[in-house]
């Protein structure tokens, strides 16, 4: 009998995000430190069989419905159309958030394996910016990577910025043009504290409100009515497409929180800022059954606290870096 992943406020979770690998062949500034990261060891990743036993577990014990691959960079795990095609194989919406480097040899095999929908990062559209942010000069590649994406014919394709104040919140209306030119769908996301170099301050926000208001100042856009999705909607009066803020920060919407999430090493987290969790990877590989692991999950989606606090003193920033937790 399905159940449900429900905590104690009454949230209901049916969207499971996994990080498939720690690696990742970017260094982004606000995710990564130039140097020095430790990767896990191939034998402590989950194996793709496990991947999918638990991803069986959360859609048949509790209705699970959508599931997004990330990292680290998905697109470096070695085979990851098989991954594809054994998760497409639960009929989950199957979605992957990418760097898009790959894309361009990647797209429509992903695509043919199952994959629905993508989501590409792009944090700058000029040349030596996207150099000082990512630390490489793939600037080219991950444009192709978009064109190779709308080619594969996934839709919506989806553009993450995140957006920085003073750093490169004068590229708000360079990526809104970008967007209405290619017809994907472009979703401002404030920086969180969650970078491996600790350099988050809240002077680096730009915030939604400030996002909204310059894009309004070019563009007449009206909003779209809510759902569980992080992203608030706008869409453009024109009849231009829409684009999305992901204000984790300014305005947290915790109180619609979905989602749950699976690490590269099997530890299952109810919230993107959690402080502790779950080792299933210590369970599949102890012998746990199904409804042994499947109560496991019930239990810590049922602990979960009400909201992560970012800004206020009691903020705990998490152990791990974005790229460890799968953002
Ligand atoms: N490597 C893939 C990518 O970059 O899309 C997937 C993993 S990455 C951790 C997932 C998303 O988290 C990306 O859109 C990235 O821009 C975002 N991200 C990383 N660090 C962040 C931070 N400190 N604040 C806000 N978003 C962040
Ligand atoms: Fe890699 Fe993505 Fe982090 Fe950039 S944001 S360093 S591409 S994991």
């Amino acid at each position: 009998m399905t159940s449900q992943l429900i905590d104690g406020f009454g949230r209901v979770h049916r969207d499971l995000r996994i990080s498939v690998t720690d690696r990742c062949n970017f260094r982004c500034t606000y995710c990564m430190p130039a140097e020095g990261m430790q990767w896990r060891a191939r034998e402590d990743l989950l194996t793709f069989e496990e991947i999918q036993r638990l991803a069986r577990i959360m859609v048949e014990h509790y209705g699970v419905d959508s599931i997004r691959l990330t990292g680290g960079e998905p697109t470096v795990r070695a085979k990851l159309p098989v991954l594809v095609e054994m998760l497409a194989e639960l009929g989950v919406d199957l979605s992957m958030t990418t760097n898009g480097v790959s894309l361009p040899s990647t797209a429509a095999e992903l695509k043919k394996a199952g994959l629905d929908r993508v989501n590409i990062s792009l944090d700058s559209l000029r040349p030596e910016r996207f150099h000082e942010l990512t630390r490489r000069d793939d600037l080219h590649r991950v444009l192709e990577g978009i064109d190779a994406a709308i080619d594969a014919g996934f839709d919506p394709v989806k553009i993450n910025v995140v957006v920085m104040k003073g750093i490169n919140d004068d590229e708000v209306l360079d990526f809104v043009d970008f967007g209405r030119d290619k017809g994907v769908m472009v979703r401002f996301i404030e920086f969180m504290p969650l970078d491996a170099d600790e350099i988050w301050n809240n002077d680096l926000v730009f915030p939604q409100a400030e996002i909204i208001e310059r894009i309004k100042a070019a563009h007449p856009i009206d909003p779209v009515k809510r759902t569980s999705a992080p992203a608030s909607r706008w869409s453009f009066a024109d009849g231009g497409g829409e684009i999305g803020v992901v204000a984790s920060v300014s305005d947290s919407f915790c109180e619609t929180c979905d989602r749950v999430r699976l690490t590269a090493d099997g530890q299952f987290r109810a919230c993107l800022f959690a402080t502790d969790e779950k080792d299933l990877r210590a369970m599949l590989r102890g012998g746990s059954s199904d409804d042994e692991i499947a109560e496991a999950l019930g239990h810590t989606v049922a602990e979960k606290w009400e909201g992560h606090q970012i800004n206020q003193v009691q903020f705990i920033r998490p152990r791990r870096s974005m790229s460890e937790i799968g953002g």
